[in-house]
């Protein structure tokens, strides 16, 4: 299996920041050989960084898209201006996305089969919330958004897409799921893509776990079952601490 190390900047770094950061991380990066990293910046350093990027093992994606491809939508962004800005990948339904700016599970489908259909490859986040964890429906919600949002995808499709595992109570708050309960998670998630295609597809599904993920827990946490990378939120900011997440994946 591939192994993924994704970042979401969300709304940090300036293009002169952008650069720099990107510039050093792809001279970090000269010796990785198994591992995919994806940078996924503001939409205003896309196009600037994807010159650093022609060469190297980093692959650009964007935080999110709107669902129509152009028209009167003040402050969006379409998957065909992202391609233009040389993206190839996309988060889809990250938490923030569906908590903070109310994005259900049809809107974020909407936006996954328009990303697939002008061939952008969606990460696609899922994850419960605390007290959907303590009234133990963890299992329940990961099924609604997986099945929301794989509805009607062929295997073709489907081969395209990443899953991001995040809990929400994890995001951002320096709490981690333990590797028993990451597994847990990924392990469902496997099975209900083996269930609606089949084990091959299911096998090879890049599952990552997303979640305060550090250097000082990444090691634990990669060599857990099921775990195939991370996207890392707040240790992707610094150009060290991304760097040494994506060497711990590397040398697994
Ligand atoms: C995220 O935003 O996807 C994320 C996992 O953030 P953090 O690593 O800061 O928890």
């Amino acid at each position: 299996m591939r192994k993924i190390v994704a970042a979401n900047w969300k709304m940090n770094k300036d293009i002169k920041e952008s650069f720099e950061f990107t510039d050093t991380l792809v001279k970090n990066l000269l010796n990785i050989k198994q591992t995919e990293v994806i940078l996924c910046p503001p939409y205003t350093s896309l196009f600037y960084i994807s010159e650093l990027l022609k060469t190297g093992p980093v692959a650009l994606g964007a935080q999110n898209m709107h669902f129509e491809k152009s028209g009167a939508f003040t402050g969006e962004i379409s998957g065909s201006m992202l391609k233009s800005s040389n993206c190839e990948l996309v988060i889809l339904g990250h938490s923030e996305r569906r908590h903070v700016f109310n994005e259900s599970d049809k809107t974020i489908k909407k936006k996954i089969d328009e990303a697939l259909a002008i061939g952008l490859k969606p990460i696609i986040c899922v994850g419960e919330k605390i007290e959907e964890r303590k009234a133990e429906k963890t299992s329940q919600v990961i099924e609604n958004q997986y099945n929301a949002a794989f509805a009607g995808l062929t295997e073709e499709q489907t081969s395209k897409c990443i899953i991001a595992y995040e809990p929400v109570w994890a995001i951002g708050t320096g709490l981690t799921a333990t590797p028993e309960q990451a597994s847990e998670a990924h392990s469902l998630i496997r099975n209900l893509v083996k269930q609606q295609y089949n084990e091959n597809i299911a096998n090879n599904m890049p599952i990552l776990y997303g979640g305060s993920v550090k250097a000082n827990n990444a090691e634990e946490l990669i060599n857990t079952k099921h775990i195939d990378g991370f996207l890392v939120g707040g240790a992707s900011l610094k150009v060290e601490s991304f760097t040494e997440i994506i060497q711990i994946v590397e040398n697994k």
